[in-house]
């Protein structure tokens, strides 16, 4: 393959800056620019050595760097790779980046490091995608779901399936060749008992997409409230900061606002809201429509009430308007005097399809933070996931495929109870088996793997 070349770290002004090369050509063009304190060339070096030196370009020194040595196949993409760590200036970055593209190396395509890696064999696809999801982890829980993908053991338990099902085509496949020494008989009892046990395992896995999706890309939370029932300070009592404007008067919240935040491992999406109100106010009124598109897109609802004041019809508005998502009623301004209970508030959600616990909070104070925090964790994940041993699909890809094969090992049990010739069950145990296999990238298109690893970033 080509000799590809890309700056991997972010262009801006920092210590250090790396440039990363792979390919047959790596050691031999970058010989060409760097000129080692030692005199020795990266040819005669040994693998997985760091030389200290100068790039130069013909008698100019471009920048002061350290060299990393790593010979095929002991490297990241299994190739040749060369590392050079630059200073982390702008300039000197794409300087020694174009000097390399002039001696031959091509500008690589984001992602290609690792498709590489994959082409050659050193990972398999999941491992290749949990390197991007590791990447982008916003949570610790995510990140710890990316690295246990990233060694594999998604794989594993692909592989694993994969091989037993392949085991019982074999067996199909010879006792139709071979009838006379092979036979069937008390098979279909035994494969019946099979299917149920990799299916039961495959359906786990399309189970904890959710979760997973929601671990990946955070719980998407809107805040809705009645102007003033203090929205933007729970926000602020959430992040911590003063991230939305707080002010006294009614609706100055007039736009949304995005925000997101760790609690405890698990990503919040904030998305701060105008209050929900009937309104003349041009601004207002798109605010309110936004409050209600953020309602139907969100996975949480925190409706905040203010405990200080009495409630009104808009309450029931806004109770309404969120039955039937999962939500958590923040009673608010529970430091002040309070005028209306968790009962009375209670009373107003009679009739809705989902009853949302109430919570005193005071944003003022920060009370009822923890307890909150505690609460959605409780809802999203509880009884779910352990965080420990696990594996949650976050991929959806990998989810359609494991649909995929579970739908084909579902005609297989239809098969079986319908009596169906032996042929008629490996051609779908085959179908779940190619299912499978893409999710690992065994049995993969070309076409896919481009669109996989063009959605990666640059130097990966
Ligand atoms: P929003 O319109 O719903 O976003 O409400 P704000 O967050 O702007 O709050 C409205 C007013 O209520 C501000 O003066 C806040 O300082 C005040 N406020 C908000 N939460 C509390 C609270 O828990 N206790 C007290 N005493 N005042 C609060």
């Amino acid at each position: 393959m080509d000799t590809i070349a890309a700056i991997c770290t972010a262009l801006s002004p920092s210590g250090i800056g790396i440039i990363r090369i792979s390919g047959e050509e790596a050691i031999t063009i970058a010989d060409k620019i760097f000129k080692g304190a030692d005199k020795k060339k990266l040819k005669e070096s040994d693998s997985h050595t760091i030389h200290y030196g100068h790039i130069v370009d013909g008698n100019e020194i471009v920048d002061e760097v350290l060299v990393m040595l790593m010979k095929a196949p002991r490297s990241y993409t299994m190739e040749d790779v060369v590392e050079i760590d630059c200073h982390g200036g702008i300039l000197v970055l794409k300087k020694v980046f174009n000097l390399l593209i002039e001696n031959g190396c091509r500008p690589s395509e984001p992602g290609e490091f690792t498709k590489r890696a994959f082409l050659n064999g050193r990972i398999d696809l999941t491992s290749a995608e949990a390197v991007m999801d590791l990447i982008s982890s916003k949570s610790e829980m995510a990140r710890k779901n990316s690295v246990s993908m990233l060694n594999g053991k998604m794989y594993e338990l692909i592989k694993n399936l994969r091989e037993e099902i392949l085991y019982y085509i074999a067996k199909i496949e010879a006792a139709l060749d071979d009838p006379e020494h092979m036979s069937l008989d008390g098979f279909e009892e035994e494969l019946q008992e099979k299917i149920n046990n990799i299916q039961e395992k495959i359906n786990q896995l399309i189970k904890s997409y959710d979760s997973g999706k929601i671990l990946k890309e955070g719980i998407n939370t809107a805040i809705v409230g009645k102007p003033n029932a203090g929205k933007s300070s729970i926000l602020n009592m959430i992040l911590n900061e003063e991230r939305a404007i707080v002010t006294e008067i009614k609706g100055t919240t007039r736009d949304t606002l995005e925000e997101s935040y760790d609690i405890g491992g698990i990503t919040l999406n904030l998305i701060d809201t105008a209050g929900i109100h009937e309104s003349d106010d041009v601004v207002e009124k798109i605010g309110i429509e936004r409050a209600k598109s953020a309602i139907e897109k969100a996975d949480l609802v925190l409706y905040v009430a203010d405990s200080s004041t009495e409630t009104d019809v808009f309450d029931d508005q806004i109770i309404s308007l969120i039955d039937g998502k999962k939500s958590i009623c923040l009673l608010n301004k529970s430091d002040l005097q309070r005028e209306t209970t968790k009962q009375e508030l209670n009373a107003h959600f009679e009739g809705c399809l989902i009853k949302p616990v109430i919570l005193y909070t005071s944003a003022k104070n920060g009370e009822g933070k923890e307890e909150l925090f505690e609460m959605i964790k409780e809802m999203f994940f509880a009884g779910e996931i352990s965080f420990n041993d696990e594996i949650m699909v976050s991929n959806l890809r990998q989810k359609n495929d494991l649909v995929i094969a579970s739908d084909s090992l579902k005609k297989v049990s239809e098969s079986i109870e319908n009596s169906m010739p032996e042929d008629f069950l490996s051609i779908d145990l085959m179908s779940a088996y190619a299912a499978l296999g893409e999710i690992i990238g065994e049995e993969v298109s070309d076409d896919l793997v481009d669109k996989i690893f063009s959605e990666f970033c640059m130097g990966k």
